[in-house]
């Protein structure tokens, strides 16, 4: 067989043609005004993603750069934070702020599983002085969406502020920054964004920036009030990634031609056709709080979940992804996320479909696509 790859993870995605050949372009200077406008395109463009009137700024690093950014910009040594650990994500929150030595009262979550709110009360009220509460959009590593909504109404009742990791879920979950009071919202590029990894993206509210005013983290490339003075002059403090730049902003156009309303319709009609597919096979989905951005599905009896993922990636190169530690094995995510189709689903479980058929699962092949098939036909928009 000819080695065409299908990239059906929750990150990187794959990348829309037009967006791709942005990035032959020349590199310009990144000092001229022809970039300027370009970037502040691509600001204004990513305001209307993150739904503010605050200014987003740009950040060349992987989504975990926007989140020690917040963490070194919004604490002081000594601080106490909450953060939210409903998996891998969750946990890196509080694996960065110990570095810095914030003390970290972490709410666990099983993965999952959602917070209730009175839980997120309850330890608000027993740590008042903790200085925000961490949380995920999108808990990519089980393929649930939290109420970010929710927690926004319990944390804005408090002296602390509510921070929100938006990578995965920002553009395909809905998430309007000022609407929902969220004080601070991060996001990466290579997800649902639809540009390959290399840029993150952070905003901050009025109550957020009180914090990054007093703020005496070290701190020196990710200094939010340097980037501030150059955001004011149309620039960023340090060499942006130019490239992926134009690209990001083409990106936009993309989404903005569908609307974010009309791009959240599209990936709740891709997540309940794999959602119905899935169980069509017999399956069950792990999460119990599952959004549109990927699907988690649990590994059947007498199936080695680790061996499904590998026929899946290195035979039929359906690049979907296995679960992480310490749920290897136990269950597998489907991506349908950023520039992702119709077929992009149809094609994740016609694969899973053969795949499950050699690791010995029994099943008719065709019944989930079937179903796949059905709802994306009566959906269809
Ligand atoms: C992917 C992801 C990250 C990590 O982003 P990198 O770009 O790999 O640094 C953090 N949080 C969530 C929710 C993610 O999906």
């Amino acid at each position: 067989m000819i080695k065409k790859y299908y990239l059906l993870s929750p990150g990187p995605t794959p990348v829309p043609e037009k967006v791709l050949a942005k990035a032959a372009l020349p590199i310009i200077h990144h000092r001229s005004a022809e970039f300027s406008d370009a970037f502040m395109e691509m600001t204004e463009g990513m305001q209307y993603i993150f739904q503010t009137k605050n200014d987003v700024y740009t950040l060349t690093s992987s989504g975990t750069g926007a989140m020690e950014t917040a963490i070194v910009n919004l604490l002081s040594p000594g601080d106490k934070i909450i953060t939210i650990n409903g998996g891998k994500f969750g946990e890196r929150w509080g694996q960065i702020a110990r570095v810095y030595g914030i003390e970290v009262v972490e709410i666990i979550v099983d993965w999952g599983t959602a917070l209730s709110l009175e839980k997120l009360e309850e330890t608000l009220k027993a740590n008042p002085d903790a200085k925000a509460v961490f949380t995920q959009l999108s808990e990519t590593s089980t393929g649930s969406v939290y109420d970010v909504k929710g927690y926004a109404e319990v944390v804005s009742k408090t002296d602390a502020i509510l921070v929100v990791d938006g990578i995965s879920g920002l553009g395909a979950a809905k998430c309007p920054m000022d609407e929902w009071k969220i004080n601070v919202l991060l996001t990466g590029s290579q997800k649902s964004l639809m540009i390959p990894p290399g840029l993150a993206f952070i905003s901050f509210d009025d109550k957020a920036w009180k914090l990054v005013e007093s703020s005496t983290l070290p701190k020196y490339y990710f200094d939010m009030k340097k980037a501030r003075k150059s955001l004011a002059k149309r620039t960023t403090p340090y060499t942006p990634a130019v490239s992926l730049v134009y690209q990001q902003a083409e990106a936009i156009k993309l989404i903005k031609e569908q609307t974010i309303e009309g791009i959240l319709e599209h990936h709740a009609i891709l997540g309940k056709a794999t959602r119905e597919a899935v169980k069509a096979m017999g399956l069950e989905l792990f999460s119990k709080v599952p959004g549109n951005i990927l699907t988690s599905v649990k590994t059947p009896e007498g199936v080695d979940g680790k061996k499904l993922v590998k026929t899946m990636q290195s035979k039929y190169l359906a690049y979907i992804s296995g679960a992480q530690d310490p749920m290897k094995g136990k269950f597998f995510r489907i991506a349908h996320l950023g520039y992702m189709g119709a077929f992009d689903v149809i094609t994740a479980l016609t694969a899973l479909e053969m795949a499950l058929l050699d690791e010995g699962y029994k099943l008719e092949l065709g019944k989930g696509v079937a179903m796949a098939q059905k709802i994306l036909r009566e959906e269809w928009k």
